[in-house]
């Protein structure tokens, strides 16, 4: 018997080595990782660059505690500021945290309670953000849950007009929606919520959990739309696969959080730093978005070229290398084949085929991966799905 809580349905694969965009397992077996660790391995598996500074880290000091000056956290949260726009960080350990501190910071610097967020959002697993998660399937059989979190329609700016008011401390949104399906913003939604914020006196929060770190071909995606949030969050593929969030907010917002308002033991640990750094220092880049744009091109073009007559493919929705496949049923069947014939992929929402391929994935590798999927989602046994 297993000794840990089920809480994850397990694929049949047990990784033993991992390099760039593959995963071997015990078996000697070879995989294509299109999740590269749900959104987390920007950079592939293993880049020199970032292990190269771990190892510098841990031939110094592993832990001090956040009463220390550190040097490298000072230089890791301007790095995050600049690339955001924005002036002054806090570090948490995951994405979920970081969302709580954005949440918290909010409230405070505000006064108000209320916070609206969106139908299909995922934003966590804490109590806070489980609340501010509009998937009624994450919250289930865990009883009464924070009550100051109101729902709108996502792209259906009425929706919000109905909620947002003078008591609204925030409205918080993912750009892309990622867990929820691929769901991408509309520019003018996204426009007219700010808007609507700056109206009513409410901060706009910006999960860049999944979309952020060059996922989207910008360093963050809600630059695509020219959107100045107050804060934005981020984890996943901030340390390359070690642990750490941050909530990236204005200047205006440091005094809500002084001395002893918020903290974390861990948050901003010199390892997660360390990782931290050497990733963006890659991906903050000019020339390395520009490559995540074209990969994107390339790729969405090609899937569409490619699935264009399967009527099992309902629509491909997509930002920078975030790629979501619509299929006209369940997915559960799917996802094994595709693992048998050595792709990793995920999923989203219920019927959504989920790619989120490394930033460093080659042409080479993309034309892979879209020939297993084509061959897969053409063979007729998949017709029952
Ligand atoms: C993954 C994710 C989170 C939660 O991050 P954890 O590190 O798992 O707590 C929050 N928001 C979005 C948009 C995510 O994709």
């Amino acid at each position: 018997m297993s000794h840990l809580f089920p809480t994850y349905a397990r694929w049949e694969v047990e990784p033993d080595m991992a390099e760039g965009s593959f995963i071997v397992d015990k078996a000697g077996k070879k995989y294509l990782d299109f999740t590269s660790g749900i959104g987390v391995c920007n950079l592939g598996h293993r880049p020199e660059a970032v292990q190269t500074a771990i190892t510098d880290q841990l031939n110094q000091f592993w832990h001090v505690s956040n009463l220390f000056e550190q040097g490298q956290q000072e230089k890791a949260a301007k790095m995050l500021a600049d690339a955001a726009g924005l002036d002054a960080v806090f570090f948490s350990n995951s994405g979920a945290e970081a969302n709580e501190g954005a949440i918290k910071l909010a409230r405070k610097a505000t006064g108000r309670e209320k916070i609206i967020t969106f139908n299909q959002s995922f934003h966590g697993r804490t109590f806070a953000t489980m609340a501010a998660t509009g998937q009624e399937k994450i919250k289930s059989g865990y009883g009464s849950m924070l009550q100051t979190f109101k729902y709108a329609e996502f792209n259906n700016i009425d929706s919000l007009k109905k909620l947002i008011d003078q008591d609204t401390a925030a409205v918080m949104l993912e750009i892309v929606q990622g867990e929820g399906g691929i769901y991408p913003a509309n520019e003018d939604f996204l426009k007219e919520v700010q808007t609507l914020c700056k109206e009513n006196g409410a901060r706009l929060i910006i999960d860049e959990i999944q979309t952020g770190i060059g996922r989207s071909g910008q360093p963050f995606a809600f630059q695509h739309y020219e959107l100045q949030p107050d804060i934005i969050t981020a984890a996943k593929g901030l340390g390359s696969g070690l642990p750490i969030g941050a909530v990236v907010g204005k200047k205006e917002l440091k005094d809500a959080f002084g001395p002893g308002s918020h903290g974390s033991t861990f948050g901003g640990n010199p390892l997660s730093i360390a990782s931290a750094l050497a990733t963006m220092n890659c991906i903050f880049n000019e020339s390395f978005l520009k490559e995540v744009q074209q990969k994107s091109d390339y790729l969405v073009k090609k899937l569409q070229e490619t699935l264009q007559k399967n009527n099992h493919v309902l629509e491909i929705r997509h930002l920078g290398l975030m790629v979501g496949i619509e299929l006209n049923g369940d997915l559960s069947g799917l996802l094994q084949e595709l693992r048998e014939e050595g792709l990793l992929v995920l999923t989203a929402g219920v019927n959504v085929l989920r790619l989120l391929p490394p930033l460093t994935v080659s042409k080479e590798e993309i034309d892979l991966a879209i020939h297993t999927i084509s061959k897969i989602l053409n063979k007729q046994t998949v017709a029952a799905i």
